[in-house]
């Protein structure tokens, strides 16, 4: 069986989330959006589908990376063809990106459970059928009743243990937001979430991602006193060495690399030079379903966590495949958003939630993803 066919689907939906002028996500009026679906399409009409942002895979850059890589091959040689497709990024002059390589990665994993009959999940290992997640807060904002104060985020915690959630994550308040960054305001929520959800909650916070060393350190060292589980990205990924110099300085668990490129080479640099203390890796920041089973396991041999960054099928995948990971991040939440509604693509979001804060493995093959193919056939565009 061969590879036959790569087409990018563009279509429209709907989406009840704005972004500000720092590209932060807030609840906000209905409007209309767009995104895009990957599908890769073998011989006997097996296909590989993944959902992504319309800029992630365009029509030339498939014409010019993709499909001479991926047309005449075998799908399940995942690996093969993702180096096949990766040693383009070199010469492409930044236009194949690492979202292009994750979502070429993803649909060929997604095909290859459906030409397998299996979950990826259980492909890729199937350590344990369902994982506890933790509820991951959009960043603050000056909504009225949103998350504009530490009350609010308080307020919001206690409903995130009452559905289910067995860990929370803060994302604290960020520019354009008036009187943001400061890791005092940061502080004063992470403070008033202990105090609403009690000793034995795991928390953790996602902050402003350009504090100065000093800042972070004040701000990690509360945390520590406030028995907070991890602390991810509060400075520019860039500079290895203030990430070491931050893990020697505090007790609170340093979680990273998040958004840095570099795949699965970064992260090693990062436990080599004892930079983190828990290692971060998104499907859609290292590139795929590949590398981050790279990452996982380099972090299982030096006994170390690897926390999945972000939400979807391909996280959920990976986390249920692997030992040595806590929680799969559920978000971003917002007390005005149902986060449980399917979008109008899909029939079922990835990552239903059981009232005991459990995602499950779904047992069919590929993803697990359930789209809803009349929806997108009927509002596709051209992009
Ligand atoms: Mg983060």
């Amino acid at each position: 069986m061969k590879i036959e066919t790569v087409e990018a689907v563009t279509f429209r939906h709907t989406t009840n989330t704005v972004r500000d002028s720092d590209g932060h996500g807030h609840p906000g009026p209905v409007s209309d959006t767009k995104s895009c679906l990957l599908v890769i399409t073998c011989g006997d009409g097996s296909q590989g589908r993944v959902i992504c942002r319309t800029g992630d895979v365009r029509e030339a850059l498939l014409e010019r990376f993709v499909r001479p890589n991926l047309i005449g091959q075998d799908p399940l040689a995942t690996e093969r063809l993702w180096y096949a497709v990766y040693k383009w990024q070199r010469l492409s002059g930044g236009e194949m990106t690492d979202r292009a390589l994750a979502a070429v990665d993803l649909a060929l994993w997604d095909l290859k459970g459906k030409v397998c009959g299996q979950p990826v999940w259980k492909l890729l290992g199937g350590y344990r059928p369902k994982i506890l997640a933790y509820g991951s807060t959009m960043c603050g904002d000056d909504l009225e009743g949103g998350l504009a104060t530490p009350e609010d985020y308080a307020r919001f915690a206690e409903w995130m243990i009452g559905r289910g959630y067995k860990a929370v994550k803060l994302h604290g308040w960020m520019p354009p937001v008036p009187g943001a960054p400061d890791v005092r305001m940061d502080y004063r929520a992470c403070a008033a979430v202990r105090e609403a959800v009690g000793p034995d909650i795991p928390l953790m916070l996602d902050p402003h991602h350009f504090y100065s060393r000093t800042d972070t350190l004040w701000l990690a060292n509360k945390l520590a006193e406030l028995d907070y589980r991890w602390m991810e990205e509060p400075m520019e990924e860039a500079s290895i060495s203030s990430f070491k110099w931050l893990t020697a300085n505090t007790d609170l668990n340093i979680l990273g690399p998040e958004t840095m490129t570099g795949k699965h080479w970064t992260r090693a640099e990062w436990v080599k030079h004892d930079a983190c203390d828990l290692v971060r890796a998104g499907v859609w920041d290292v590139g795929g379903i590949g590398p981050a089973m790279k990452i996982a396991n380099m972090a299982e041999s030096f006994h170390m966590s690897c926390e999945m960054h972000g939400t979807g099928a391909g996280n959920l995948a990976v986390a249920l495949a692997i030992p040595n990971t806590s929680f799969y991040e559920r978000g971003l939440i917002h007390p005005f958003i149902d986060y449980d509604e399917p979008k109008e693509y899909q029939n079922r979001i990835d990552d239903e939630m059981d009232a005991d804060g459990y995602v499950h493995g779904r047992e069919v093959p590929g993803l697990g993803q359930d789209l809803n193919m009349d929806y997108i056939e009927a509002n596709r565009v051209n992009d």
